[in-house]
């Protein structure tokens, strides 16, 4: 991961927002090409191995204990199960397995079992990700030893805008924990949630907050927010498909080389909106059945959509690779003696 050799001012994030759509698209697709093979789109499932019943009051959170949501509160997912779901994610395409609790944090007594879940999906090939709440420094070197290659922790929104919607951890916590994630050589994915009831400014701050840490995110997920009964945003305002899309646009431009990934929302929206996504420069969706709580437009919806226009899965490509290589390699084993082979059929 490069370090961005910008630093973003306030100003000079909310001009992009303002710019006309097509030339920010334009000026985000450029960028995007700059940086990452701009048909291949990276694959991530989620899956949430503890549900319910956390003590924070995200106002837009249907697992929240605060809310009458429906969402039944479930313990912490047995090694086994947790792993069986990690092999139908790789067999289904997905390259990286992400996994979510509802905690403020993990407590100690809990590490081991983690731990143990990280080299098991780490043994089956796949990349692993968690997003547990907080960490102390000591935590997050316990999960980066056992192997664990991204932790997520959203900022969710402007410094500004925040104490509206979450008070039971401050942003300074949020910063704290990206710190020790980074400290202890995991990569960052961290991002936001759009239609929360804030303004562009705050879309545009979130951005900048981002852009400006130490090392720019490896992966930014943009949020749409889902509305869910029985929250405090139940009625949160209609989003306008096309701020969504300046946002992920803006989101290119703003940090070049992170994979900014479709999650939250994606089920509302048209395959148009989401095919201008991928123009502005997203390059990663969340893919299967549930992203924790909402749920996720189906696994062969999206990869019909990705196959309508022309794009391909990483994971698919990395495949075909070894696929191709693999086949030079037979096909030179039928060939005589080289200097790889002793060939001891001729
Ligand atoms: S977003 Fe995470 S921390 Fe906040 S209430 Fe939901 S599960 Fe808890």
């Amino acid at each position: 991961m490069t370090t961005s050799p910008v630093r973003w001012t306030q100003g000079s994030a909310l001009k992009l927002f303002n710019e006309p759509l097509l030339e920010l698209l334009f000026r985000a697709q450029t960028v995007h090409r700059e940086h990452f093979n701009p048909k291949r789109i990276q694959l991530s499932t989620l899956l949430s191995i503890k549900t319910g019943n956390c003590p924070e009051d995200c106002k837009y959170c249907p697992q929240s204990a605060r809310y009458h949501t429906g969402v039944a509160g479930e313990p912490l997912m047995d090694i086994e199960t947790v792993l069986a779901e990690a092999r139908r994610a790789k067999e289904a395409g997905a390259s990286r397995f992400c996994m979510g609790a509802a905690w403020k944090n993990p407590k100690d007594r809990d590490l081991p079992h983690l731990e143990r879940i990280i080299t098991g999906v780490k043994a089956l090939g796949l990349e692993s990700c968690m997003t547990l709440g907080m960490l102390s420094a000591h935590q997050a070197q316990r999960l980066a030893q056992a192997g664990l290659d991204y932790y997520n922790h959203n900022l969710d929104t402007s410094r500004d805008f925040y104490p509206h919607i979450i008070t039971t951890r401050s942003y300074q916590e949020r910063l704290d924990t990206l710190e020790h994630v980074r400290e202890a050589g995991m990569k960052v994915c961290s991002g936001g949630i759009v239609g929360l009831g804030e303004s562009v400014s705050d879309r545009a701050a979130l951005l900048v907050e981002l852009a400006n840490l130490p090392e720019p995110p490896h992966s930014v997920p943009i949020n749409m927010l889902v509305s869910v009964a029985g929250t405090p945003l139940e009625n949160g305002p209609d989003i306008d498909p096309f701020d969504f899309i300046r946002t992920v646009a803006a989101a290119r431009i703003m940090m070049p080389t992170s994979y900014v990934r479709l999650s939250a929302g994606r089920e509302q929206m048209s395959e148009q909106t989401q095919a201008m996504c991928f123009m502005a420069g997203a390059n990663s969706i969340f893919y299967g059945c549930r992203l924790l709580t909402t749920p996720n437009p189906e696994k062969n919806r999206d990869l019909a959509l990705l196959e309508k226009l022309g794009l391909e899965t990483e994971r698919g490509d990395v495949k075909r690779e070894e696929d191709e290589r693999l086949h030079r390699l037979a096909a030179r084993q039928k060939e005589a003696d080289t200097e790889l082979y002793y060939n001891a059929a001729r």
